[in-house]
């Protein structure tokens, strides 16, 4: 508090505005920059979360395509399959005849050439496991790799379908040499098989034996088609295993037995029973639920991390395909945004604040220049420069402020005025009644000194040698009795007499008597009166006694030959006299002193002529005011009101 009073007004402002501004800014930037982030956030993880759907899409649409691919190889090899089974059946049906041939030309029996087929058609290998085989339609075994001899008519495969019952009954209703199929799940017991495979065979009858010679393999036996498929799969697998998501995140697959078929380190493990940080076994629910997302919180070291994973199932392999990320590495791309959010809400406030600081500075200067100012002018007036004004142009307080307060100096200065005229009416007054008192005393031994000057003066004749002082004393006691009746005229401030005056009349007369004084000579007077001015109020001699003196005055201005002009006009309500004369003129410094009393610049002036006009002039209520250009000649105007009555009292 005590700072804040220290402080200059330019800087209080700015402590007051800038939290004014900056407070709501920067609560607003962060509401602003938080729910952005927060959208970023939402968005980010729904764009993530789309990302990982579609990568585990994507994935199943690979095994998709592969597994496609394959269907197609797998019926090519089929079919490939399925002709080498009637070729090798067509083959051991010619090893057949030519046996029976030999036999019919009585070269071997039927039993050598029984048993030289036997051989023969035991050696051939189909595939890894296939066979050729015969049978007479009893079910007898007559040729085959581990049973011959072993009745099998009742076997069944794996449907429960008595299929060598099926083969011998088509066997026997087709042409003789016209090769069947059939097509049945088996499993080799002797071989150790522990599932059914599919098993195919081709075979014909050979009536003249009663035989039914078939060649059987299983289709799954191609050796080069499996590296090729194998081939395939494993390229795919590299291609899945390198794609990256997000950061660290990958691509995985297992079998719904937990085993995982594709991944990065730990393929052909099984991790049905692994468990989360949090204890939860989530490989199983996967392996359970086969689609969907999970989520849990994984990692070996340090805080647990959310992973989040997208898994499908694709039915065909009985796999499941995953796609996991950690969380966190979502949120890089919004931690960006709320980094560079709050850079942005920070260089705004800076900005902001910056540009608030210059308009306070602008606006207290303009507040604060004013009273600046104020502050200069009252200074200037306690030193006494009365005239020093407040120059503020405005229509506010401040501007009301200076405007009293040059009111208030000019008040002061009248005031000033005022007490320098009382003091200057007191100094008359006392002059009036000191001088008053000495013309009384010096006018009656005046009065006796010019009767006996005047007596002898008629006695002595002007012959006489004395006459000449004489005369002098007689001249100058008479200059003493008008020095002496000026004196008492002034000081005694006579009462007005009014009358109804026609105030041209009584100038045209004045002017007339004065054109014959001696002193007015070479002076023209010019008469400018305006007719049908209404009649004042006015002591008629005193306002003679006014105009002798101002037409004297201007006489004795005008040195050599000039001019005088008197004016009579109306003026509004006043009435201006006006005496313009073409005389020397008067200096300013000079100007201002010419009303007071016994201030003359003639040698034997008295210098009441114009302190007694004014003193008249302002008993009637009006004014007397004097211009002059020195060298040009002088103006004086009388103003006299209309109806000086009202004012005289
Ligand atoms: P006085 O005439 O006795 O000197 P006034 O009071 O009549 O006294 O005049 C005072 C002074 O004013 C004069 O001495 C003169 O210097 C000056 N003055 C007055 N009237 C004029 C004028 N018309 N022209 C120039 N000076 C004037
Ligand atoms: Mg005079």
């Amino acid at each position: 508090m005590k700072l804040m009073k220290s402080l200059r007004l330019r800087w209080k402002m700015l402590v007051v505005v800038l939290p004014l501004v900056l407070i709501p800014l920067i609560v607003v930037g962060g509401i602003v920059s938080y729910t952005s982030v927060d959208l970023a956030r939402q968005g980010i993880n729904k764009a993530s979360m789309d990302d990982l759907e579609h990568m585990a899409a994507f994935t199943r649409h690979l095994l998709e395509s592969h597994h496609q691919q394959f269907q197609v190889y797998q019926k090519e090899r089929k079919d490939d399959f399925i002709t080498d089974l009637k070729t090798l059946a067509k083959i051991a049906e010619n090893m057949v005849a030519a046996e029976q041939r030999l036999v019919e030309n009585g070269e071997i029996t039927l039993k050598v050439a029984q048993q030289r087929v036997r051989k023969q058609l035991k050696q051939v290998n189909i595939g890894e496991t296939g066979y050729l085989y015969a049978l007479t339609s009893d079910g007898t075994l007559q040729v085959h790799v581990a049973r011959e001899q072993e009745n099998i008519l009742n076997e069944q495969d794996g449907d429960g379908r008595f299929f060598i019952r099926q083969m011998v009954e088509t066997a026997k209703a087709t042409e003789p040499g016209e090769l069947n199929l059939i097509r049945y799940p088996w499993r080799n017991e002797a071989l150790g098989d522990t599932l059914f495979r599919e098993k195919l065979a081709a075979y014909l009858y050979f009536p003249q034996w009663d035989w039914v010679i078939a060649a059987a393999g299983y289709i799954s036996e191609s050796y080069t088609d499996m590296m090729f498929e194998q081939q395939a799969l494993n390229d795919l697998k590299e291609k899945i295993k390198q794609k990256k998501v997000g950061l660290t995140g990958y691509i995985f697959c297992m079998n719904s037995k937990g085993t995982f078929t594709i991944h990065p380190q730990d393929e052909g493990q099984n991790f049905i029973d692994i468990r989360d940080r949090s204890g939860h076994e989530f490989i199983r629910e996967m392996c359970e639920k086969k689609q969907g997302w999970i989520r849990y919180p994984w990692g070996d070291e340090g805080a647990a991390r959310m992973k989040i994973v997208r898994y499908e199932y694709f039915e065909p392999w009985d796999w499941i395909v995953a796609v996991g990320c950690y969380e966190d590495e979502f949120y890089e791309a919004a931690n960006t945004i709320s980094w560079n959010s709050a850079k942005l809400t920070l260089a705004v406030t800076l900005l902001t604040s910056l540009i608030c600081v210059l308009l306070v500075s602008y606006a207290s200067k303009v507040f604060t220049d004013p009273i600046r100012e104020m502050i200069r002018v009252i200074r200037r007036v306690k030193k006494g420069h009365l005239d020093e004004q407040m120059d503020i142009d405005s229509n506010d307080e401040l501007g009301e402020l200076a405007h009293t307060f040059n009111r208030m100096t000019e008040i002061i200065t009248q005031n000033q005025e005022m007490q320098a005229s009382l003091a200057q009416h007191g100094k008359m007054a006392s002059l009036g009644v000191l001088s008053s008192g000495v013309a009384h005393e010096i006018n009656n031994p005046l009065g006796v000194i010019l009767g006996y000057a005047g007596y002898i003066e008629n006695k002595i004749g002007e012959k006489d040698p004395n006459y000449h002082y004489i005369h002098e004393i007689k001249r100058e006691s008479k200059r003493c009795r008008k020095i002496v009746q000026d004196l008492l005229s002034y000081a005694r401030t006579p009462q007005s007499v009014l009358e109804k005056t026609d105030i041209n009349a009584l100038l045209d007369q004045i002017v007339d008597f004065a054109a014959n004084h001696t002193d007015m000579h070479h002076v023209t007077i010019v008469k400018n009166l305006s007719p049908g001015l209404p009649e004042l109020n006015i002591d008629g001699d005193q306002m003679r006694q006014v105009a002798i003196n101002l037409i004297l005055n201007a006489g004795g201005a005008i040195k050599d030959h000039g001019r005088l002009e008197v004016e009579t006009r109306r003026d509004n309500e006043d009435i201006l006299i006006i005496f313009r004369d073409s005389g020397v003129g008067i200096e300013q410094e000079i100007l201002e002193r010419i009303f007071e009393p016994f201030f003359t610049t003639k040698e034997k002036g008295t210098g009441l002529g114009l302190a007694i006009s004014k003193q008249i002039i302002e008993q009637h209520h009006g004014s007397i005011h004097m211009t002059s250009t020195p060298g040009v000649g002088t103006t004086v105007t009388v103003r006299l009101p209309q109806d000086s009555e009202e004012y005289l009292l």
